[in-house]
């Protein structure tokens, strides 16, 4: 690690105000504050190599046409150095880039990213500074982002007139989604005055009040380093960081004073019942849709004391099934599951808490209210056991030491985690160091009942509280329609024929400027020298464990030991297949050896940092139409809390208990109630899977186990009632009894090697008490390919459409060229079309040589007809061979920086081990890397011409949309019309 700074040297025009070492988490946080401006930063320095850096403003929007939202989207258009349309999106191909990100919350706007690769993270610094502090914010790029008015058919002013724009359809379609609707409606009513009160990503019917020059203005307010939070992490030098900063941005600032603070809000003198509404589909059935929320605005952010409290006590009251009041609500049958954003939020200036229900009733609000209050006097009055309270304190930092990274990078969870105390109350460190609070807690424990008082000072006792409903209304789509109909008709009617041309005229002024062929040789790129040659091997060693082969990877986990288990499912009664993800769901939330499901919920939480059951396909890297079907099972705990880890898993192995009917129809309800809210935000994926179903037989597999197909077996199986459902109990016991077996089970530990040797006992005893069972295996049904064309009715304003073509194995020749030609698809057509011109929220493809597939897709797309038409048009581009050397260079990169995507400790041995049992060798992933970097453009055209254009004819094509544009869209089709299903 680099040489750390003192305390009061001054580097670069900034001064060092603190150095603090996080033991706990082996890293050392330096604070400093640039001088002339005031900019603060943190860096976090660790060995690391993902190095990340972010930029954050204070951003408190007044109104809700999105400002802050759309500005975010408008400072990625072009830079004063870097004066191109779309320097975020052309930087993310040439880079190597590990994550690159802007994120608009409600009270900041933060630009993230991560590389491994020192020149590449200094590249893009220097596009992210630029764009955050010199933003062209061209009047055209406002419109493309924001929103504009337009014809339908853009150059003809006799058709009607549209809003159109990259922010406003994605917002149109945020605000259909009621999981992503209840917290911003929630804000509006808990908070009367600050700017959580309005919605900073921007309301659908305001966002075309927002001004260019609204949007420039805001800039100019709140886009100066006085206003700046600089974050960086990793094992690079920061004194270079300070350098580029200060030299690319700072120096040219003077210090400036601007409101941006929050205040603190005002208090309500009673609590308030609200009622909000989201739009259904007008046949769809209203009962069980609608969610009821109780919230209390809770303590300040710069309590950091008090936050650490509330943080346990939503632990304490939500963190498991048997934790009070989460039991009480599931109980009382009022609901399916727990509200989304139940639990402690200490993000915003003034901290919060929620607990409510949804898969209720809107008659049920007043009923759920009690549940939550009665169930926090009873606690209030009886208190919590020592012994739960020190589970949950193991369980709280248990997730402050663990080293995560898999879905994003480590790095951003700790900025995260800082940022709100941080920006609001000028305390970057007490958020990462929590042994000192925790120790002063230990002591109030002691003093007399801690937690009893702090549920009647910020929960019982405070009168700012707020019930929200949330219920579906048939009628919202239609009425906010006809509003926006209306009001685009005033509109129309005030145009004279001159404004008409212009309208005509912009947009295709704008077109052209999509259009355009740009030069980016201002941008700074990586070379293909620079892609490291080798993926670095993951080491591991073998050992026999009684009688059973152990893989033991050595990682720097931080005192954390990873177990991996996985159980060949293929020899399954076929007719027990299609239930084994509820059968995994279940596995690890109901009673086992005696013990009930709480029991055994409060013996998981004190013991381990989680056990989870999944299903999971393999497929052969040599032919795809061979894969193991299997369940896998993992579990984490300290080094020093093996045994019980071990102990637990014993006991789920020999004698999972399904017969408490009660629990089952909560999991269940909850499964149902968790996949069908997952559908407005995943519906690319479930469309894609569903066509993909067609096409292979383990993406057949697949879609049993986590498409479509999934959702409807779970909806049928939560209605399930007495005898109906004891039948499916002796199902699932039926698949215990044939899977949870040694003969089944191949197994992995991941850890620091120093600690193998404390694992081995407790996994010896495990391993040695599980029973043997000889089966037979089950031949697989036989499968025939079948290219359809699917549209799948979901209530939703907005369309996912996909195709997908059949490919080739992982070691065939071709993958890798397949990699790239997925990227050259994405990044040089399908974005412009489908995003920037079409106006969805994202356009995609990908390859992936482990399926043999190749998907194309669009993400909350206002098209679908248009969409397939440009889908065929990609085809033709690329086997024509329409794109550049740099093109196909950049799209190499972008497979790059996708395969060697780094990840957690954890989740590097999970991989290698999966890797291991699927026979995917180190040689084979090398040979594919070979093959990527020696793709060239005849490869490219012939690929293009043989799988997408030739490859045509056996694909599938699967769109989920609203039925309407469903409706509509086959009127057009004609001979090629989508087989319209109901999910
Ligand atoms: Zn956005």
């Amino acid at each position: 690690m680099p040489e750390t700074p003192r305390v009061g040297e001054r580097l670069h025009g900034f001064e060092i105000l603190n150095v603090t070492p996080l033991r706990e988490i082996n890293i050392t946080l330096v604070e400093l504050r640039h001088l002339v401006t005031g900019a603060r930063m943190v860096h976090l320095a660790n060995e690391d190599p993902n190095n990340l850096f972010a930029v954050g403003l204070r951003t408190t929007p007044q109104d809700s046409t999105g400002v802050a939202h759309i500005l975010e989207h408008t400072v990625l258009c072009g830079s004063r150095r870097f004066p191109v349309r779309d320097p975020f999106f052309s930087m993310l191909r040439r880079s190597l880039n590990t994550f690159m990100n802007a994120l608009t919350s409600s009270d900041w706007t933060l630009y993230p990213f991560a590389s491994m690769n020192q020149k590449d993270f200094y590249n893009l610094m220097d596009i992210y500074l630029d764009a955050v502090f010199f933003p062209r914010l061209s009047e055209m790029n406002f419109r493309q982002e924001g929103h504009r008015l337009e014809f339908a058919d853009p150059l003809d002013s006799n058709s009607s007139l549209e809003f159109k724009g990259v922010v406003y359809n994605e917002m149109k379609g945020a605000m259909a989604d009621p999981s992503s609707l209840l917290g911003r409606r929630l804000n509006r009513h808990l908070f009367p005055t600050q700017t959580y009160h309005h919605n900073s990503g921007g309301e659908p019917d305001e966002i075309p009040d927002l001004t260019h020059e609204a949007l420039v203005d805001f800039h100019r307010h709140y886009y100066h380093p006085s206003n700046a939070w600089f974050f960086t992490y990793g094992n690079l030098p920061l004194e270079q960081h300070l350098e580029m900063i200060e030299e690319r941005a700072l120096a040219h600032f003077e210090a400036r004073s601007l409101a941006s603070e929050v205040l603190p809000e005002q208090r309500f003198e009673e609590p308030r019942r609200v009622t909000e509404t989201f739009p259904v589909a007008a046949d769809e059935p209203l009962t069980q849709r609608s969610m009821v929320q109780v919230a209390w605005l809770t303590c300040d952010i710069a309590d950091g004391f008090e936050r650490l409290a509330l943080d346990l006590l939503s632990i304490l009251l939500l963190g498991n099934p048997a934790a009070p009041l989460y039991k009480a609500l599931l109980d009382s049958r009022l609901g399916s599951n727990l509200a989304p954003g139940s639990g402690y939020h200490d993000d915003y200036r003034t901290t919060l808490f929620a607990a409510g229900l949804q898969g209720t009733d809107p008659e049920h609000a007043e009923a759920i209210e009690k549940v939550v209050l009665e169930t926090l006097e009873e606690v209030a009055r009886r208190g919590f056991s020592r012994e739960r309270i020190e589970g949950v304190i193991h369980r709280f930092e248990f997730g402050h030491r663990e080293v995560t990274g898999d879905s994003y990078p480590y790095a951003l969870m700790l900025c995260m985690r800082l940022l709100g105390p941080w920006m609001h109350c000028g305390d970057a460190v007490s958020a990462l160091r929590i042994s000192t609070h925790l120790e002063r807690l230990r002591k109030e424990l002691e003093a007399g009942p801690f937690f009893e008082n702090l549920i009647r000072r910020q929960l019982l006792d405070n009168p700012h509280r707020v019930t929200l409903t949330l219920r579906p209304d048939p009628e919202q789509k239609r009425r906010e329609e006809q509003q926006t109909a209306e009001r685009l008709a005033a509109i129309q009617a005030t145009l004279t024929a001159q404004d008409r041309q212009r309208l005509v005229e912009e947009a295709r002024l704008l077109k052209e400027v999509q259009e355009a062929e740009e030069d980016l040789s201002c941008l700074p790129s990586l070379e293909l020298s620079d892609i490291p040659a080798e993926e670095p091997a993951v080491p591991s060693t073998s050992s026999t464990e009684s009688g059973l082969c152990v893989q033991w990877f050595a990682q720097p986990t931080n005192g954390i030991g990873y177990f991996i288990a996985h159980l060949d499912a293929s020899a399954l009664d076929p007719e027990h297949q299609p239930y084994l993800p509820l059968f995994c769901s279940l596995l690890t939330q109901i009673g086992a050896a005696g013990l009930n499901y709480m029991e055994m919920a409060e013996r998981i939480e004190a013991g381990t940092g989680g056990i989870a059951a999944s299903t999971e396909i393999l497929e052969d890297p040599r032919d795809t139409s061979r894969f193991q079907a299997l369940v896998q099972i993992r579990g984490k705990a300290l080094v020093r809390n093996q045994d019980k880890l071990f102990g637990i898993l014993s006991d789920i192995f020999a004698a999972p208990d399904f017969s408490d009917r009660d629990r089952l129809r909560t999991v269940l309800g909850q499964i149902k109630t968790t996949l069908e809210n997952s559908i407005p935000s995943s519906g690319h994926s479930y469309a894609a899977r569903a066509a993909a179903a067609r096409l292979s037989p383990a993406a057949r597999l697949r879609e049993t186990w986590s498409g479509l197909e999934l959702i409807g077996l779970t909806k049928k199986t939560a209605e399930l009632k007495d005898e109906a459902l004891d039948e499916f109990a002796g199902r699932m016991q039926a698949i215990a009894a044939a899977l949870l077996r040694r003969n089944q089970l191949s197994c992995a530990l991941v850890a620091e090697e120093r600690d193998f040797e404390k694992i081995r006992p407790a996994l010896n005893t495990f391993l040695a008490g599980l029973a043997p069972q000889a089966t037979e295996p089950v031949a697989p049904p036989t499968f025939n390919p079948q290219p359809v064309r699917l549209g799948w009715i979901a209530s939703v304003p907005v369309s996912f459409v996909t195709r997908v073509f059949p490919t080739v194995p992982f070691t065939h020749a071709d993958s890798g060229g397949l990699l790239v030609l997925a990227k050259l698809l994405r990044a040089s057509y399908l974005h412009r079309e489908i995003r920037e011109k079409g106006g969805a929220y994202g356009g995609m493809s990908s390859a992936n040589p482990e399926t043999g597939l190749m998907s194309l897709l669009s993400y909350r797309d206002p098209h679908l007809v248009r969409t397939l038409r440009v889908y065929d048009e990609a085809a033709h581009w690329a086997a024509a061979g329409r794109f550049s050397d740099q093109e196909i260079k950049e799209a190499i990169l972008a497979v790059f920086s996708e395969l060697d995507r780094p990840l957690s400790p954890g989740g590097r041995g999970y991989r290698e081990f999966a890797n291991t049992r699927q026979g995917l060798t180190l040689e084979m992933r090398q040979d594919l890397r070979h093959k990527v970097l020696a793709t060239d453009r005849t490869a490219l055209q012939r690929l293009a011409q043989t799988y997408l254009v030739e490859g045509r004819a056996r694909s599938a094509v699967s769109v989920l949309a609203g039925e309407d544009l469903l409706r509509k869209a086959n009127a057009e089709l004609g001979g090629e019309g989508l087989e319209i299903r109901k999910i």
